[in-house]
């Protein structure tokens, strides 16, 4: 897999897990938050609905207890037939009726079903016995029922049928010992309740006040109230399974249950359905009154968190930004540089040695670069080092094979080359070329007599003779045996026989010593000499006529060809 490839693919994966960890970690965060969020405000708005505008009703209740518990009163429901003590009862419960905010009270006695009653107005007083209650009638129902349940006080919201009015009644138990004789109370306008309490519509915020069996004892809409309950089967009551469904109705109860077990200053939520909408269904008891406080707020009035939609867009168009800004990055910085490191490195590979590797990239990529371009820098000089010293030794090898190895002049072939290169000047430039041919004389007497070393020793100081009058840019090379061929080019027909006869002056001058045994030879000399240039083997046929003559005439002599041969 291509480099590029693999590190796009690295980086898509980090970000998707990565992103994938955030979005968890954020989701949670916010559901924590949201929770967090309209718990608070479920609890202050319970907060609000028990201590604001509910402490009134508490307040009541407290007051009824109170009033209910009082020796006169309890006094008087055990003998109502003594004027005094009923006079004492009525002046207590008169008392109470001032404090109390609706300003009335009433009290019904076990013992004769007598129901007092007076009202704001003090419109029954001296008259306060308005009626007898009996078990006939449905209407007085609630006071058997609530006997019947022995609780300290109930809360029973009901139309006086004699008043015509919609009152909360609190019923407080009077009790002589443990003996129940009677019920006192007093009662709240419903009209003016309901405006203080549930009636504080805030939109998407529903209100109701229960009770332990469920059964709705205030709401907004008054249809949902379940008047005088208190006296009705379980099954006509209106209770919160006419607005929850079954499930969420469980999860009340249950929750009902938790709150009875806890402090009375919980407060509960849970999520419930309702209108067909999720809401934040906060709990609270209410102990003083045995009630409890729903407040239903709309899931959509929490201001909750939430319309997270686009996140997974906007990560993803982050991450497409991201990965594009990487790519450019990585072809710009590592790839390009690479790729054009490549080129060159291609290019010394197939033998350009003179190419250049680009200073590209920056950083680590940069450093490469340039240790890449003095790599190269280095083969391309050390490849021509090499070649010089190849070029070199190939010469000399060359040279080697031209060379005479005993006397190191020219071998005959690197005389005969030589001959060759003259002999084309000649026809080029023009001038002139003067040849000696050299024999030594009776060379064979020497090898004979001294041994064949000694042969070789005259031949080595034969060729340093003619070394040394050698003009530079002259040749001399071993021709044969003991046979020397000289080339004297520009030189004169003169001027060669001056340098021959020297040279053999020269050669019979020599006194070699070999063993402790002193010996000296001679040389015959043939000289050629030409203005025009002729074949060369022409020229090496007169030159050895010429040296033939030299030794016919006697040896250690030079002739010209020509001289005397014409
Ligand atoms: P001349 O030329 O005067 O007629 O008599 P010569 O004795 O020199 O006769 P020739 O030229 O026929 O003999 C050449 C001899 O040189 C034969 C051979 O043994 C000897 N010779 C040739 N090459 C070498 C060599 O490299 N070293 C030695 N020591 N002798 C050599
Ligand atoms: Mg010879
Ligand atoms: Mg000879």
């Amino acid at each position: 897999m291509k480099l590029e490839r693999k590190f796009l693919l690295l980086v898509t994966g980090i970000f998707v897990f990565s992103s994938l960890i955030g979005w968890l970690v954020f989701k949670n965060m916010t559901s924590e938050i949201n929770r967090d969020w309209s718990r608070q405000f479920v609890e202050r708005q319970i907060l609000f609905d028990k201590y604001r505008t509910f402490s009134p009703l508490i307040k009541e209740v407290a007051l009824a207890r109170k009033m209910a518990a009082e020796p006169a009163l309890v006094h008087m429901a055990l003998h109502e037939d003594d004027p005094e003590a009923r006079r004492n009862g009525l002046a207590e419960m008169e008392r109470y009726r001032i404090r109390f905010s609706d300003h009335t009270f009433f009290a019904a006695f076990a013992l004769s079903g007598h129901y007092y009653f007076n009202n704001a107005a003090g419109q029954f007083s001296g008259d306060e016995l308005r009626y007898t209650l009996s078990q006939d009638n449905p209407g007085d129902g609630w006071f058997f029922a609530t006997i019947a349940q022995g609780k300290d006080f109930q809360i029973n919201i009901a139309q006086d049928r004699h008043l015509g009015e919609t009152k909360v009644w609190i019923n407080a138990l009077i009790r002589s010992g443990r003996e129940v004789v009677g019920i006192a109370g007093t009662g709240v306008d419903l009209s003016e309740f309901l405006a203080e309490t549930v009636n504080l519509t805030q939109p998407g915020i529903h209100n109701f006040f229960i009770d332990d069996d469920l059964s709705i004892k205030l709401s907004s809409d008054p249809k949902l109230i379940d008047y005088a309950s208190i006296a009705k089967k379980s099954t006509q009551r209106i209770t919160m399974d006419a607005l929850l469904n079954p499930e969420d109705v469980k999860k009340l109860r249950q929750t009902l249950t938790q709150l009875r077990a806890g402090s009375g200053n919980d407060i509960a939520n849970i999520w419930v359905e309702f209108q067909g909408r999720v809401f934040l269904l906060g709990v609270a008891r209410l102990p003083e009154i045995g009630w409890y406080d729903l407040t239903l707020v709309d899931q959509k009035n929490l201001g909750l968190i939430k319309g997270f939609s686009y996140v997974p867009y906007a990560l993803g168009a982050l991450f497409l930004m991201v990965l594009l800004i990487l790519g450019f990055a990585l072809h710009q910085w590592i790839l390009q540089p690479i790729m054009s490191l490549k080129k060159a490195s291609d290019a010394i590979q197939a033998g350009n040695f003179e190419v250049a590797p680009p200073l590209v990239g920056e950083g680590e990529v940069g450093d490469l670069s340039r240790s890449f371009r003095h790599m190269v820098a280095f083969v391309r000089n050390s490849h021509r080092e090499l070649e010089e010293r190849v070029r070199e030794r190939t010469e000399a090898l060359h040279r080697l094979t031209e060379i005479d190895v005993l006397t190191g002049l020219l071998n005959r072939r690197g005389i005969m080359d030589r001959f060759d290169n003259e002999l084309a000047r000649l026809t080029r430039n023009g001038g002139s070329l003067g040849l000696l041919l050299l024999d030594l004389d009776h060379f064979k007497d020497i090898n004979d007599t001294f041994g064949h070393a000694a042969g070789d020793l005259a031949l080595i100081g034969t060729a340093r003779v003619i070394e040394s009058h050698n003009r530079p840019y002259d040749y001399a090379g071993r021709y044969g045996g003991e046979e020397f061929l000289v080339l004297l080019p520009g030189c004169s027909r003169d001027d060669l026989r001056v340098i021959a006869e020297r040279i053999r002056g020269a050669i019979e001058a020599l006194a070699l010593e070999y063993e402790n045994r002193r010996f000296s030879f001679t040389t015959s000399v043939g000289m050629y000499h030409v203005d025009q240039p002729e074949g060369r083997d022409a020229m090496l046929g007169k030159t050895d006529k010429a040296l033939y003559l030299a030794k016919v005439a006697g040896r250690n002599c030079i002739r010209m060809y020509g001289d005397d041969t014409a």
